[in-house]
């Protein structure tokens, strides 16, 4: 079965390098969990035989003691506009936004507020909750329209002498609002705090200009658009004027100045390496690789017109076979405001998602009502999406 959109689009080839996607599985949950690429099957296998069976130990020495900095420094250049030297791949995404977060309040003491949306996703608010209660702060909350986002006119309100820290999403992982990073960041910075980004319903997607935009703090993970597989490790990025000063919490040999001295002491060493804290996750980031080469090869802005068109399709489909039934978009209309994905909203929708996954479309569910269409730009045809969208609208028929 072929689309006319799919016959039209540049990248549409790049999709069958993706495991699965020779199958009618329709799937529409990229944002959560991207699929495998094929080289990376093989790139697996030749791992555990060739490098850790025949390598062993020496492959420390060899490779994977500079992956998390040469992994880093790939993702910087491709997709998020950042310079080498500041970006370091290792833990999860909850635990680096604690150690950016926790060294963001170090940086300005006697500051006494961390401001922070209701909406954000659960984890970074719970982490900036946890932080406010440790280091005595409180949170300065945001309220926002969870169809849409955080503006620089919420953040302009809410900053203050008071304020330590800024920490946002750039994409809103229910609405798939794109935050004005460069905007917000001044109003911040104008107030004396500084800003942690939160990347992951962004990276791999829609590209950050972090270094042109003056972000101080970021971090994101790598298996939803980065297709680094479940659990692979997550990234952080630290502006490079605040490496010699800033100290992560997490004090763990692997950022110590000689981590083979095995020294009394810990010096941080001098650049990014010191966020790292122990052994990174070298298998989680091998996937990691093999898709930002492929983003590479696409070319970034190349990935974010195909995925403006892919949410506009979305939507104009919506409108055309589920309004009917009462459905409602829940995501900005305006691509350049719009992520990767597309929110639709039915007070029934947690009935028919159960429906959906049965019938081989695997969309996901966001609570109250929230039909989560995740488009990864690569590894999704338009045909794929237009077949989605007509089995909700079967669905929602045979609803009674
Ligand atoms: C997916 C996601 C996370 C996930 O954090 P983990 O530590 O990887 O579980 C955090 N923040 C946002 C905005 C996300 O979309």
């Amino acid at each position: 079965m072929t689309h006319a959109l799919d016959d039209a689009d540049p990248l549409a080839p790049l999709r069958e390098r993706f495991v699965g996607t020779d199958s009618p599985l329709v799937y529409l949950d990229g944002n959560s969990l991207g699929r495998p690429l094929t080289v990376t099957v093989d790139r697996m296998r030749a791992f555990v035989e060739d490098e850790w069976g025949g390598r062993l130990i020496r492959g420390w020495d060899e490779a994977w003691f500079d992956l998390p900095l040469d992994l880093g420094d790939e993702i910087g250049s491709v997709c998020l506009g950042a310079a080498p030297g500041q970006v370091a791949v290792g833990d999860s995404t909850t635990v680096l936004l604690y150690k950016l977060m926790r060294t963001a309040v170090a940086a300005r003491p006697g500051r006494t507020e961390i401001v922070i949306d209701r909406d954000n996703f659960p984890t970074d608010r719970y982490v900036a909750m946890g932080i406010a209660g440790e280091c005595g702060l409180t949170i300065r909350w945001i309220d926002v329209d969870t169809s849409a986002g955080v503006t620089v006119e919420h953040v302009a309100a809410a900053v203050g002498e008071q304020t330590a820290l800024v920490a946002l999403s750039h994409v809103s992982y229910r609405s798939a609002w794109v935050a004005d990073v460069a905007a917000i960041t001044r109003v911040a910075h104008d107030a004396g705090a500084l800003v942690l980004w939160d990347l992951c319903h962004s990276v791999g997607s829609v590209p950050a200009e972090l270094d042109a935009w003056g972000v101080d703090l970021a971090a994101g993970c790598t298996y939803k658009y980065l297709n680094g597989g479940p659990g692979s490790p997550a990234f952080c990025y630290v502006a490079g004027r605040h490496l010699e000063t800033f100290a992560q919490p997490i004090q763990g040999w692997m950022g110590n100045t000689d981590p083979f001295l095995m020294g009394p002491d810990y010096v941080p060493v001098s650049g990014i390496r010191r966020f790292l804290s122990g052994t990174p996750a070298v298998v989680g980031m091998l996937a990691i690789q093999d898709m930002v080469a492929l983003v590479d090869e696409a070319g970034i802005d190349a990935v974010r017109k195909k995925s403006e068109q892919l949410t506009s399709y979305a939507i104009e489909l919506a409108d055309e076979h589920l309004a009917s039934y009462g459905v409602t978009v829940a995501s900005p209309r305006d691509p350049a405001r719009r992520g990767g994905h597309v929110t639709l909203h039915h007070s029934r929708m947690a009935e028919v998602v159960p429906a959906l996954w049965e019938r081989d479309v695997i969309p996901d569910y966001r609570d109250p009502g929230g039909l989560r269409i995740g488009l990864s730009p690569l590894s999704t045809s338009y045909g794929e999406l237009e077949r989605g969208i007509d089995t909700v609208r079967e669905v929602f028929a045979n609803l009674g």
